[in-house]
């Protein structure tokens, strides 16, 4: 049918499942978003629990598509990643927050920012490299930004990312594991890696309050994190009472809707100075 040529590609098209269509049809629009402007980042805050103060914020990307509306990165992001657009929007991912970052200090807020790095990333080895490009660019110190990696970045590429966590690491970035829990052999990876934080998947924090098993295992997470000098953050705290066991817990931190949703900088930043007051 190949050879038929440019007017078959209706033919083609009818034969492709919904899923695929849809598939395509996204894949051709996030490869115009970066220039488009459609991409941008919101901010949420990590709440040191024994203090109450704010330690810093993650910075989570969303896309706003003037014919799709808004598209979830739990399903844009994989699919950067499978049609090789993850470098360029994590180059802007880094790069925004970076600077960001740089604003907030220079506006005499002391906020580090933690930046989601994608597995594949990694793969390509220059993470590393990039960072300390982008720190002496806009002549930031290393304490103001920290990476956030997923347990599965390992598994696709276990030396390059592990060279990069040492580099990065080295020159003072603090580097967390995200999503902890839910990848398989964890264990092995906080041996090996000089990992600053943890940060208890949402999911394990969820049912706390009324499931003792859960709270014995996050207990369990917390116990041997701090044994290894690693700090712990809790995904995705949403209830007063979560709130007040995780404190009881010794969890270091916490994240959740329970204190901010993600939102845009200046309205951080109006957030901020109402709970500061
Ligand atoms: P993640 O890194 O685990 O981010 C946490 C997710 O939980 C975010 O979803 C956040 O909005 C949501 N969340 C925060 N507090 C609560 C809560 O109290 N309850 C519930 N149910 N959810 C809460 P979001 O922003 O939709 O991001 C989804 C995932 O997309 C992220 O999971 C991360 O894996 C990926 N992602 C987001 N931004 C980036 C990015 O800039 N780069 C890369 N590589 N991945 C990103
Ligand atoms: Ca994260
Ligand atoms: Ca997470
Ligand atoms: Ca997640």
């Amino acid at each position: 049918a190949k050879e038929q040529g440019r007017n078959t590609v209706h033919y083609y098209s009818l034969t492709l499942n919904q899923s695929c269509m849809s598939r395509l049809k996204l894949a051709g629009l996030l490869q115009n978003a970066l220039e488009n402007n459609e991409l941008t980042l919101y901010y949420q805050p990590k709440v040191c629990l024994k203090t109450g103060n704010v330690k810093g914020v993650e910075s989570l990307i969303r896309w706003f598509n003037p014919e799709l509306g808004q598209v979830s990165p739990a399903d844009f992001i994989p699919l950067a990643e499978d049609i090789g657009l993850i470098d360029s929007i994590g180059s802007w991912v880094l790069e925004s927050s970076v600077k960001q970052s740089k604003a907030w200090q220079d506006q005499q807020l002391n906020l580090s920012i933690a930046v989601n790095v994608s597995a594949r990333q990694f793969q390509r080895g220059e993470v590393a490299a990039k960072v300390v490009g982008l720190l002496e660019q806009y002549r930031l110190s290393p304490d103001h930004l920290s990476i956030e990696l997923t347990e599965t970045s390992f598994m696709h590429n276990a030396e390059k990312t592990l060279s990069a966590i040492k580099q990065l690491s080295l020159i003072g970035i603090n580097v967390a594991i995200d999503d902890f829990g839910t990848g398989y052999s964890s264990l092995n990876y906080v041996r090996t890696m000089p990992l600053s934080q943890l940060k208890v998947d949402l999911s394990f924090i969820k049912n706390i309050v009324e499931s003792v098993r859960d709270r014995k295992l996050v207990q369990a997470i917390i116990d041997m994190a701090h044994a290894l000098d690693i700090e712990v953050i809790a995904e995705g705290v949403e209830t007063c009472e979560q709130l007040k066991l995780l404190l009881e817990m010794g969890c270091d931190q916490a994240q959740g809707y329970l204190f901010c949703q993600p939102i845009p900088a200046g309205q951080f930043e109006k957030w901020l100075q109402d709970v500061s007051q």
